[in-house]
């Protein structure tokens, strides 16, 4: 018996002097009395196949009448040239096997948002999520293989924590037996631990944050990517952010780019995603802002809108440094030559999609990190082993964290960001 072949690799080198066999699940299927016309898929693609009578046992044509949509079926036949087939080519069966029957699908074709979302677990067959779930594959291989060959360590920070870096309104609180604990919302603080021993370190995990704003951009669970690097400055810290950025988008735009046409992102755009980024000042961002009218002054966070209005025209990521010290974390460094502001980061990608990772050189200076401390109002005693970190052999250190999600829906040019995980976790929904 011929061994199964995947339905990308036939179409790729078809094999046409002998049997093939594919195995997979009936994605479309309409039958006209002796003759069954299905489209296979598997997880490589899509072919089309007919299954007429006569060319099979009667009991196998029979299971290809009764086989709806999504049952899993392992077909062998002939291939043939088909122009007007997905593909240019279609299998016509010499045998059929109903593997798995299928149930009515409850998607059709038009369906409510809501609708999917209840039905993910089915849903994620879809040729748009399995494209986005392939490209954000590859997104991921591309950040490994350029920290690997960089030699970053990759090491695995707690989930469980009693931090909270990233400000208390936002943590998951939960009973850890008799205490209290929270779901990380960046393992940042153990990566600067991790640095005295490995220097260059990432971690990629899940971060927890109870975001109740329904925005596009924010998960309650996401994948971070966190790095965290000894004997580095902001400056440096962002060129490593944007050739880590580059290696990822061109391994996607290497290996995805079938996927990334379907999903009507042009590669053009994404080739152009190469260092250097262009970098303006947070002081230079509010000026451009309120010549677009924005009404903002030196001071006030920049939010979403005003993120998009001074991206929707670029190509590439753009940094945007030295933020006002009240916008950011207490463990963001004082840049000495404007001391009003830190030395941070926040890289917003291109078009318009808003920040996809922040940033920052950490301070060392002890007292100034316990005065920052005291002025957000954050007891201190859950941070003595963070503030050891600065007693015992201190060295200027950079990191940042990179938000997965907010990457791929930049990438794949999502309208939700819930489309780039296939499980999304919002304020109003853990289910399925
Ligand atoms: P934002 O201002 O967009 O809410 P943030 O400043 O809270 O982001 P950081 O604390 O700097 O974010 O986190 C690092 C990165 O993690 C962000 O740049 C972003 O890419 C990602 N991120 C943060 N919060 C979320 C979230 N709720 N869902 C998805 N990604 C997130
Ligand atoms: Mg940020």
């Amino acid at each position: 018996m011929c061994p199964a072949s995947h339905i990308n690799d036939l179409l790729k080198e078809p094999v046409l002097d002998l049997d093939v066999e594919v195995r997979g699940w009936v994605h479309r299927t309409r039958s006209s009395g002796k003759i069954v016309f299905d489209v296979l898929r598997d997880a490589t693609g899509i072919i089309q196949v007919t299954i007429k009578k006569g060319n099979l046992p009667d009991m196998e044509f029979e299971s290809a009448q009764m086989s709806h949509i999504e049952s899993s079926v392992i077909v062998r036949g002939r291939m043939f040239k088909d122009d007007r087939a997905p593909g240019g080519y279609e299998i016509r069966a010499s045998s059929f096997t109903l593997v798995g029957t299928s149930a009515p699908y409850p998607i059709t074709e038009y369906q409510s948002e809501e609708l999917l979302l209840d039905n993910r677990h089915l849903w994620i067959r879809s040729r748009e999520q399995t494209a986005i779930m392939k490209v954000k594959a590859s997104l991921m291989k591309g950040a490994r293989d350029w920290l690997n060959s960089n030699e970053f360590y990759e090491v695995t920070p707690p989930i469980f924590t009693q931090n909270a870096c990233e400000g208390g309104v936002t943590l998951f609180k939960l009973k850890y037996f008799d205490d209290q604990a929270f779901l990380s919302q960046s393992a940042q603080m153990y990566l600067e631990a991790l640095i005295f021993s490995l220097e260059k370190v990432y971690a990629i995990t899940p971060s927890f944050r109870a975001e109740k704003s329904r925005t596009t951009r924010h998960l309650t669970e996401f994948w971070h990517l966190e790095l965290e690097e000894a004997w580095t400055d902001s400056k440096l810290n962002m060129e490593i952010q944007e050739n880590l950025v580059s290696a990822m988008v061109a391994k996607a735009v290497e290996e995805r780019s079938e996927e990334l046409k379907l999903l009507g992102r042009d590669v053009a755009d994404l080739k152009e995603i190469v260092p250097p980024f262009k970098r303006v000042t947070y002081a230079q961002m509010i000026d451009r802002l309120k010549q677009k009218e924005f009404e903002i002054e030196w001071g006030a966070d920049l939010g979403a809108a005003e993120e998009r209005a001074v991206t929707e025209d670029e190509k590439v990521p753009t940094f945007v440094t030295n933020f006002p010290r009240e916008c950011k974390a207490f463990y963001m460094k004082e840049d000495p030559d404007d001391p009003k502001t830190v030395k941070c980061a926040d890289l917003l990608a291109p078009e318009g999609y808003g920040e996809i990772i922040g940033g920052s050189e950490r301070e060392t200076d002890l007292a100034k990190l316990l005065e920052r401390l005291e002025a957000n109002n954050i007891p201190t005693e859950a941070y003595q082993w963070y503030l050891d970190l600065r007693k015992f052999g201190s060295v200027p250190h950079s990191g940042f964290g990179l938000g997965v999600e907010r990457v791929v829906r930049w990438v794949c040019k999502l309208e939700h960001i819930r489309d780039a995980v296939p499980f999304p976790r919002t304020v109003a929904r853990v289910y399925p």
